[in-house]
């Protein structure tokens, strides 16, 4: 199994092609016949908004201090490109704060 981190706010107005069920189920289909049925590809947060995906990853203890969302190139995320103003937004809707330093 192949997971990869697309969600559903990556694909509202077709924002990110690649991030929508459809691409999902296309790339998935494509896999797995590729593979001679023996690889399977997965979004699980394909149909969920970035909240619910940090909501999952903070039931689960994940160490989001070590994850990185950040468009732009540095030692700290810039805090001002549309994926770090999601990224924050995320946080903020499950009332608390993003572990990480921002620039
Ligand atoms: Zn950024």
């Amino acid at each position: 199994m192949i997971y990869y981190g697309a969600h559903g706010d990556d694909s509202a107005g077709n924002a990110y092609p690649d991030c929508s069920p459809e691409f999902n189920k296309a790339i998935g289909d494509a896999v797995f016949i590729g593979s001679g049925e023996q690889l399977k590809v997965d979004a699980p947060f394909v149909g969920f908004p970035k909240s619910e995906v940090v909501r999952t990853g903070l039931e689960l203890n994940a160490p989001y201090h070590l994850t990185w969302s950040c468009y732009e190139g540095g030692d700290k995320a810039c805090g001002t490109c549309g994926t770090c103003i999601d990224r924050k937004k995320a946080f903020e809707a499950n009332g608390v704060s993003d572990p990480i330093e921002y620039a």
